[in-house]
């Protein structure tokens, strides 16, 4: 604390809640949660007001009754910790975007057809960015391996990396996912890195065979379902219009029943028809026995019939506070609710996580198509614009990933820098920026209160926890020490 005459502090950026009597700083700029003691309150309250010269400051501390040494060391630990600021700010220099970040995840988008219609999908709706005219239907072994090859040969040095399969419906290409586990796994024995596959699918083709097969190879499994039957075939339909809920629930019924050594997942897309996410939940998670179910709203333009208006997201925004209250209390039980907005949410509080980009995409994980292009991520698959190689053709083109992940840094979305949700945020995804206002690196503003309306809950559940039952929030140490 030397020359602290010269210094003038100031309270730094960060948002102050409340949990279980307790209460905590958000800290921006690290991505932290601070618990605040009497004395740091002591110090906020100094720098209420605005600015204080470092020596007033630490009068002001010894003036309630803190010896000059411990007032010293308050003021120390509360700078260090970014708590509070002097005048010059930091000395970290910006984050750039990293080049040459290794590759963890490769979505292997193993056909571009489905055996249903829904209205909303990305791939085939209003809505679709992909451009499939004259590429192959179906992935072929060629293809496949290359992607293989190009996930290991970019991820050196990661301990674990992950093959998700991918759709169109990933189930109409079994023969080859069936293929990509044997030479993933050979490879994975090659380098010694730990591998591990999931998928997503609509359900439909989960035969007994199938079901036998991810089971015994341990390969995750989310099943698209938007609850139950009338919510599901309101929009997840066969070409002929009929609803597939009750071709898709049984089919469940039996994977969960056989698949036990990864929790079976539900991803929910809400429209403007599917929005009743309690009543979904409770169908999902205890009807069908998904052990998570998670919700995202459909991605579309504004003026689509299934598009959420505000009014709606308030309502989901009610039920998802409702549901992450119950989370809390199952959790202070030591109880596992299956709300995976929640855990995913309080993973990343946990992790401490500062994004630089809203998501992994074209950094840590890519897409790749049937053709072998290679995307940003799985929902950019077989669009020309958003291309970033080839995996036939020299593997990812630099200077393109560069450009996509310039445009999508933190730094140049200003109208996120004031906003205290942007470590977590940073923007939001660039899917849904490209189909909403043409750019992938615009922010998300549409949903802005919203997010912000989230996180603050899943702030408070998270100090709810961690004052109630801190050891639960090892589990996400284990879920980050995978990563
Ligand atoms: S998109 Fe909105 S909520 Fe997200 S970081 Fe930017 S300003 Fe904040
Ligand atoms: S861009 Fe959007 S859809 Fe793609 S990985 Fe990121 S958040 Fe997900």
């Amino acid at each position: 604390m030397s020359a602290v005459a010269e210094v003038l502090y100031s309270q730094a950026e960060f948002r102050r809640f409340a949990a279980s009597g307790e209460e905590f700083l958000y800290l921006v700029p690290s991505g932290g949660i601070f618990g605040v003691s009497p004395a740091v309150r002591d110090a906020l309250d100094l720098l209420e007001a605005g600015p204080v010269a470092a020596e007033d400051l630490l009068a002001g501390l010894v003036a309630k009754g803190y010896s000059l040494a411990d007032a010293d060391g308050i003021v120390t630990e509360l700078f260090q910790a970014r708590v509070i600021r002097d005048q010059t700010g930091y000395a970290d220099p910006p984050q750039e975007a990293v080049e040459d970040f290794p590759l963890q995840s490769l979505v292997l988008n193993l056909t571009n057809q489905c055996n249903l219609s829904c209205q909303y999908c990305y791939e085939y709706g209003e809505d679709k960015v992909a451009t499939p005219e004259g590429k192959p239907k179906f992935m072929d072994e060629t293809v496949a391996r290359a992607s293989v090859d190009h996930l290991f040969a970019s991820a050196q040095g990661r301990r674990a990396v992950h093959i998700t399969f991918f759709g169109g419906e990933t189930l109409m290409n079994f023969p080859l996912l069936k293929w990509v586990v044997e030479y993933g796994k050979s490879k994975a024995r090659e380098t010694g890195q730990y591998l591990d596959f999931s998928l997503t699918t609509n359900g439909t083709l989960l035969s007994e065979p199938v079901i036998e097969f991810l089971a015994k190879n341990d390969i995750g499994v989310t099943v698209s379902m938007d609850g139950a039957k009338e919510a599901h075939d309101a929009l997840r339909v066969f070409a002929n219009g009929k609803g597939s809920y009750d071709i898709v629930a049984p089919k469940v019924k039996a994977l969960i029943a056989r698949h036990k050594s990864r929790p079976i997942a539900a991803r929910v897309t809400m429209t403007q028809q599917v929005t009743n996410v309690k009543e979904i939940f409770h169908h999902l998670r205890h009807e069908l026995g998904f052990a998570e179910v998670g919700f995202a709203p459909v991605t579309a333009a504004p003026d689509r019939l299934y598009t959420i208006q505000t009014k709606k997201m308030d309502s989901v925004l009610d039920q998802f506070r409702e549901l992450a209250y119950e989370y809390r209390d199952y959790a202070v039980q030591g109880k596992a609710h299956g709300f995976s907005n929640v855990s995913d949410t309080l993973a990343e509080l946990h992790a401490g996580i500062n994004k630089s980009h809203p998501c992994g995409a074209g950094l840590g994980l890519v897409g790749v198509g049937p053709s072998g292009d290679i995307a940003p991520c799985h929902r950019f698959v077989d669009s020309d614009e958003h291309a970033l190689g080839n995996v036939l053709e020299g593997g990812m083109d630099k200077w393109k990933q560069k450009e996509f992940l310039a445009k999508g840094h933190i730094g140049a979305k200003y109208d996120c820098h004031s906003c205290w949700a942007r470590p977590l945020c940073a923007g939001g995804c660039h899917h849904e920026a490209f189909v909403r206002y043409g750019d992938t690196g615009h922010p998300n503003l549409h949903f802005c209160d919203w997010i912000r309306d989230w996180t603050g809950i899943c702030l408070e559940i998270y100090g709810d926890i961690a004052v109630q039952n801190p050891a639960f929030l090892d589990a996400f140490e284990k879920r980050k020490a995978l990563q």
